[in-house]
This record gives structure tokens, sequence and C-alpha cells, in this order.
């Protein structure tokens, strides 16, 4: 039965793996008070530690806390902890669990008595099939992959997952997400029927940022203006921040190193970011490799439109079940066309050239990649053995370029089109078949998983 059990347990969380890796992993997000989740939890997972003669103690909170979780998702978080809190704990020990409020966040932390993470072992803890004891696996049951499981559900829930620990002298696991504003102190209606998403704008032309707040709080999102990239620091030091836009010439700090240091926490290495800037192009080359980790670089005048989709992509980004494509274009004209017919249908990256293509490949997978062939530092046929290895599903392959694809490389892509013979229509029609097509081949493969 023991066998069984474990088993069932290994395959579920491989499921989940394979899930997390194909973005398929889905969430059913409610209004959710935390303290009472805590003691569910806490119940759910006692015998447990009962069979090792270890004792959970709440430090039952005085306060409600309520955030925006799947619950289900949740709760096999706080699982994964307890139990391997329990595991590791000496018998007759407790295992202490309490939450606490942390800025705009709830902090839920397990501590433990058992031996500690050592040194060595601490960059690996939260990867796939990372035991510091392998031999843990037949004394202790587990798989190694809960942790890993349990920082893909906290990110999905923007918040973070770490520890603290001295070696020999117990660990203390703790994870952190949003927490709702109280009922009280929402100043509208709109905030009590959920969470409105907030978007930092960071400019320091007051004119111009006026006008951004404009435009986005008409998309019915919140705004706070920051005037450098001091005080947008210390606004994102308090709360998480949905996306932000950012203008890149700003006193003191320039953009440019506000994005790297961004990019460097953790916390914030996943912040959607919209460049508004009127060196936006400069800047984008500027940061090399990197200039893919942001959504969108618009010059100003601003164009609304394309500030309207990059606010709308940048929340997008963060679900992931959402289509994506990848746009390999240098032409800015040619961009704004597939932007205008494909944007609805999905969450476009642009990638300007190969080198800016490897890098988004190598960091997400994608439903269908859109080719142009001339590229400013190589030819976009290179880039096809890339696309193909990029993803356990390759994407749907599109050539659009002012040339015809050579022969050889027909069976390398799904579809080629010559600009110069191409209606909007009939790349509208070509995009949407292919994306139906890939969408059903992804679903085809996690149910064969
Ligand atoms: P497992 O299913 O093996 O428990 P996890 O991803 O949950 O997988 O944990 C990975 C490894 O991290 C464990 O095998 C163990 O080596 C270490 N670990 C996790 N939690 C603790 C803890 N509270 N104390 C000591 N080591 C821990």
């Amino acid at each position: 039965y023991s066998n069984a059990d474990r088993l069932v347990r290994l395959i579920n969380d491989i499921l989940d793996i394979e899930k997390i890796e194909a973005g398929k992993l889905s969430f059913q997000f409610q209004k959710t008070e935390m303290a009472s989740f805590l003691t569910r939890a806490i119940e759910d997972n006692r015998a447990f530690a009962h069979e090792r003669g270890v004792e959970f103690n709440l430090v039952q909170p005085t306060e409600e806390f309520w955030a925006e979780t799947d619950p289900d998702r949740m709760a096999q978080v706080m699982a994964n902890l307890l139990s391997n809190a329990a595991k590791f704990t000496p018998e007759g020990d407790a295992v202490t669990i309490w939450a606490e409020k942390r800025g705009a966040n709830i902090r839920i932390s397990v501590k433990d008595s058992g031996p500690g993470i050592s040194y060595e072992f601490r960059k690996q803890i939260f990867s796939k099939f990372a035991q510091a004891d392998s031999s843990d696996t037949r004394k202790l049951g587990g798989t190694g992959l809960g942790l890993n499981i349990s920082k893909a559900i906290v990110k999905a829930h923007h918040g973070t997952i770490d520890f603290e620990s001295t070696p020999g002298e117990g660990a203390t696991f703790y994870f952190e997400i949003p927490l709702l504003e109280e009922e009280t102190n929402k100043p509208d209606a709109e905030r009590s029927e959920g969470v409105v998403a907030r978007i930092l704008i960071c400019e320091d032309d007051l004119d111009a940022a006026n006008l951004l707040s404009l435009i986005i709080s008409e998309m019915g999102y919140e705004t706070v203006i920051c005037a450098s990239a001091a005080e947008a620091k210390a606004a994102i030091a308090k709360e998480n921040f949905a996306a932000m836009t950012l203008d890149l010439s700003m006193p003191n700090q320039c953009g440019l190193t506000l994005i790297r240091e961004l990019r460097a926490e953790e916390r914030t290495s996943d912040l959607p970011i919209i460049v508004v800037s009127s060196d936006a192009e400069i800047g984008r080359t500027e940061l090399g490799p990197q200039a893919v980790s942001v959504v969108d670089w618009l010059e100003k005048p601003i164009d609304i439109n394309r500030l309207r989709n990059g606010v709308s992509n940048a929340l997008a980004k963060s679900n992931s079940d959402v289509i994506r494509i990848l746009h390999v274009e240098d032409d800015d004209d040619h961009i704004a066309i597939v932007s205008s017919l494909a944007g609805e249908a999905g969450f476009i990256d642009v990638a300007k050239s190969c080198v800016e293509a490897e890098a988004f490949l190598t960091a997400h997978d994608y439903d269908l990649v859109i080719l142009d062939l001339g590229l400013p530092d190589g030819r976009g046929e290179e880039l096809l053995p890339m696309i193909r290895r990029s993803s356990s599903v390759p994407p749907q392959v599109l050539v659009f370029s002012i040339e015809d694809l050579d022969v050889p490389y027909w069976p390398k892509v799904d579809s080629a089109l010559v600009k110069s013979r191409t209606t909007n229509n009939a790349l509208s029609d070509k995009i949407r078949a292919l994306l139906s097509r890939s969408v059903y081949r992804r679903d085809i493969t996690i149910a064969d998983a």
C-alpha cells in the first residue's frame, strides 16, 4: 500500500512538472482568508506528522488576512513545506507555523528543528529532483520535486518562496504572496469585487506621466507615478506591481541600470516592463540580449494603441495559458501589421535580430514563430534548427519575408508567405490557422503525457 501511495505521489508530481513546463498548470483564483486556510492545511497534514512523532504548532493569527489564491494549489505548497518539516524534525519535537504581514504581502513560515540546509545544497534546493541525500528517498519518502512545484505555484500567485537556515539548527521555509487590501480600506466599489492590477509609471516628465496614467487608468488599472529610479525602487519594495512603464532618461539613475537591477532581484526578475522613452531604440540596442526581457520599447510621442497592447501583453504575460508568438522582424511597419493582426490572439514578443531571437527562444516556449529571412545580423533560416529544438512541442513556423524561401528549407517550416504577394487578410487567416493547429497539438501532447 505504501509503495503504491508513493508511486501515485511521484506520478502526480511528474504530471505537475509536465504541466508547468508546458505552461498548462491551471489556477482557479478566489478570495481566500489565510488564517482559516492555514488552520485547515495544518489539520490536513497533522496525521503525517503524528506518524513521525512530530507536533505542528500553529501560532494562531490574531487578525484576518485576505489574499487571492487557488486554495487547492496553495494547499499543495503547504503540504510540501509541512511534510518536509515533519520528515526532518527529530521525533518528539515540534514544527512551528505562523503568518505575518510583510509590507503589502502575507508571509507564511514553517520552522523546523531538523538538520537544516547545508551551504552546498542551497543553490539546488528548488531545482527538479534535488535531494540533499538521495538515500532520503527510501528512508523518508519524497521525489525531490515538491519544492520545484511549490515555487512555480507561488510564482503564479505573484509571490516568492525561500528559506533561512543555519546548518545543524533547523530551517524556516516561507513564502510571501500579495495581500488583498482590507475591505474597509478599499476606496471604491470596484476594489471590493477583486484586485485591480496596479501599474507603476516611472517617468520624470509630469505631463508624459499624466498622459500615461490617463491611458492606463482608462483601461481599468490603477497607476502609481514615480519621478525617479530611487522612488520607483522604494515603491516596488513596498508593494507588488503587475507591470511598469519606464522612461530611460531620468535624473540620477538611468532606466537601463534600473532594468538591470530589477532583473537581478528574484522578486522583480519577471516584472513586466514597457519602456516608453525618446531613446527607446538606442536603449534597446545598449541593453543587448537582456532587451528581450522587456515587453515593448515605445518611442515618444506615445503611440496610444501600442501602449494599450503593451499593457495588455504585460498583464497577459503572467498568465501561463496564454498563446505566445515570436515575431522575428527588423522592419517596424511589418511589426506593426503583425501586432495589429495577431495582437488579440496572443502575446507577441518581437526580436529584431538573430541574437535577440535566440535569447527569446531560450527563455520561452512559443506556439508560433513568424520569421523574416533578411535580418541585420544573419539569415532567418539559420534559426530554424534552434526553433525546432526550443520546446518539447516545437512551435509552428511561418516564414514571412520579402523573398521566397529556398526549396531545401520548405520541409522545415509550416508555411511561407512573400510580403509583396500577401494581403493582410491572408496573413491573418494563416496566423489563425497555424495557431489553432499549435494549440491542438499542445493539448494532445499534454493528454498523452
Ligand atoms: P522531497 O519530495 O524529496 O521532499 P522537495 O523538493 O520537497 O522534495 O525537497 C527537496 C530536498 O530538499 C529534500 O529531499 C531535502 O534534501 C531538502 N529539504 C527540503 N525541506 C527540508 C527541511 N525542512 N529540512 C532539511 N532539508 C530539507
